[in-house]
């Protein structure tokens, strides 16, 4: 009886910290103390396409500048960038899984010994599981990027609901957790309420390679090689369209090594946990 009853209580306790210890870290952003620091600020988020319209150049600069100043308001929550002070940097790919250009780039990670996070789609997760479980076997971040690609500050608060949670639960059947990340379609933020109340971080980025407007290898390529700062975050895109980014990532893998900067995924640059075990 008495072994029982110890076997229930470290069960309990197993549990116990399961359901609590993922989350309890978020409140303060442990670790990196230079996000606390009031002074300090996040970079501008850098990037340039030659294919943009004057109106979609003027709106992208006025969402960066927008958007920054909003993260810098809520440092905890939102992150452009990692620490300036340390030469790690984070690759990222979003709008996957698909099945051309998502498995070339786990290709060539693995063969450069990178690590990336991947935002994720669910519709996409349903047509390619055993793509996100390759993801993340082969020790990649595998995050929310909502259900269906909806812009999440147009959205009723239920449907917000369901495109954050439902992505999060088919990620979560597949490797047995649920992020903690997450990365709004178009960077779009509005109802920051609804991300802290289930202590989801929102990660961005630092440096747009415009890989989805100039699908070209070299100026992918150039974007990272002439912005790349300490702590940048890195957006690319893994869809069958981009074909240039698989082009252009071994360069940018390169460059940044010889320049020794250290490719980690967005959980370490951040210092912020992944996954949950307990959101739902
Ligand atoms: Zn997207």
């Amino acid at each position: 009886m008495k072994k029982f009853l110890t076997f229930i209580m470290t069960f309990s306790l197993i549990l116990y910290g399961c359901t609590s210890s993922p989350n309890s870290p978020h409140s303060e952003v442990k670790g990196v103390s230079e996000f606390k620091n009031k002074d300090f600020s996040y970079y501008p988020i850098l990037g340039e396409s030659s294919n943009l319209s004057e109106s979609a150049k003027d709106s992208m600069d006025k969402w960066r500048k927008d958007i920054v100043d909003l993260a810098n308001e809520n440092k905890d929550l939102i992150f452009i960038n990692g620490p300036k002070t340390s030469k790690d940097v984070a690759i990222t790919f979003d709008d996957g899984p698909d099945n051309m250009v998502t498995p070339k780039v786990l290709d060539i990670l693995k063969n450069k010994g990178v690590k990336a996070s991947f935002f994720f789609i669910g519709e996409n997760i349903d047509k390619y599981p055993e793509v996100v479980l390759r993801t993340f076997e082969e020790g990649n971040l595998v995050l929310n990027h909502s259900n269906t690609h909806k812009d999440l500050s147009k959205i009723s608060k239920e449907e917000f609901c369901e495109e954050v949670d439902i992505t999060d639960n088919k990620i979560k059947n597949l490797i047995g957790k649920a992020p903690n990340i997450i990365r709004p379609p178009y960077g779009a933020i509005d109802k920051l309420d609804e991300y802290k109340e289930r202590d989801l971080k929102v990660a961005l980025w630092s440096i747009d390679t415009l890989d989805w407007s100039k699908r070209d290898k070299d100026n992918i390529f150039n974007n990272v090689k002439d912005n790349i700062r300490p702590g940048d975050i890195i957006l690319m895109h893994t869809t069958k369209d981009t074909n240039a980014t698989a082009e252009a990532l071994p360069l940018i893998i390169d460059y940044l090594k010889e320049n020794d900067f250290n490719i980690v995924t967005l959980d370490k640059l951040l210092d912020i946990p992944p996954y949950s075990y307990s959101h739902y």
